[in-house]
């Protein structure tokens, strides 16, 4: 071996097993803390930067206007019920008005809701195009990391770190910085669960492979990785299987991962050698807001009649939903 396996986590060089093997990864769990990551763990500067310039999900979010845009992010919130846990912790522990962190903000979709449930958003991104997208939508947001974050900017009272641990290669050292940064901040983060009822049925979401996803996370080694960065109260909280998951995940794994062999935000999809994927992909997305209509209309009352009882029973086995949300001081 051309060099040494060491767990980006808890650091042990001995033990490992592999999961799967996807393109050029292997993935490997780590024995001492469950942490399963790619191997090579990393992917090229460049692919975020690459992937979010030729996304058609963001090229159709980019025609609308800063109203609009906060409409399409409230509906997707109604739909997906993931960003419920942390909107409600802001409103129960933040005083109302207080400036709000959201560190690796992405598209920027949780910055409207933490606007309307009356606070001040405040996003840090290392995609340029997605800061100047998000810009354009009237929202502040700073272009680079925790480190640099500017020292004239507001002071946060929380910070947000939703589904974006699961994309970076040393996760103790982003959390590390975050910490150093602002000490006594409360961090609220999400990622996917290891006790989700997709990972439990090997149903995974199409975008939970390398070079999207380099790691998935265990309890424990969630638990280290905060600990290690100086955070002392962790706390995890796993939801139950929620009926709306199940229709998008499953499809979006069938096709995507069973059918096209790809993962939907990797590279290929945009590169000209793949561009019969890239024809579907685009194709699903020019109908996207049609079907999104379509569903939240009809279909949620002709699908609820075997979502709702399938979540409930996923539920009742222990199972949860795809999303275990943290909170760390
Ligand atoms: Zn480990």
């Amino acid at each position: 071996m051309l060099y040494e396996l060491r767990c980006p986590v808890c650091r042990q060089a001995d033990a490992f097993s592999d999961v799967e093997r996807f393109q050029q990864w292997t993935i490997r769990v780590c024995q001492t803390c469950g942490l399963q990551f790619a191997d090579p763990l990393g992917t090229t500067e460049t692919y975020y930067e690459e992937t979010r310039r030729k996304s058609p999900s963001l090229s159709s979010l980019g025609r609308l206007g800063p109203d609009q845009f906060r409409h399409s992010a409230r509906r997707w919130a109604a739909r997906s019920r993931r960003p419920e846990v942390a909107i409600r912790w802001l409103r129960e522990h933040v005083p109302p008005g207080a400036i709000v962190l959201d560190v690796g903000c992405g598209a920027g979709l949780f910055l409207p809701l933490i606007e309307q449930a009356g606070f001040v958003p405040i996003g840090i991104e290392i995609s340029e195009t997605l800061v100047n997208f998000l810009r354009a939508k009237e929202f502040r947001v700073h272009l680079g990391s925790v480190e640099d974050y500017p020292a004239q900017w507001p002071q946060p009272q929380a910070i947000m770190v939703m589904e974006v641990i699961e994309h970076v290669p040393d996760p103790v050292g982003f959390l590390r910085a975050i910490r150093q940064r602002f000490p006594t901040v409360p961090l609220l983060l999400s990622t996917p669960s290891p006790r989700s009822w997709a990972a439990r049925l090997g149903v995974r979401p199409a975008v939970d492979w390398p070079p999207n996803h380099l790691l998935r996370w265990s309890e424990q080694s969630l638990r280290i990785a905060l600990q290690s960065a100086g955070y002392n109260s962790i706390e995890l909280s796993f939801g139950p299987v929620l009926s709306q998951e199940i229709v998008p995940t499953f499809s979006s794994w069938l096709m995507f991962r069973r059918v096209l062999g790809v993962v939907p935000t990797a590279r290929e999809l945009s590169s000209d050698e793949r561009s019969g994927v890239r024809w579907i992909y685009s194709l699903l997305f020019r109908f996207y807001p049609t079907a999104v209509w379509l569903q939240e209309r009809f279909l949620p009352s002709v699908l609820s009649v075997v979502t709702v009882p399938m979540a409930r029973l996923l539920s009742a086995k222990g199972l949860s939903c795809l999303s275990v949300d943290v909170i760390a001081r």
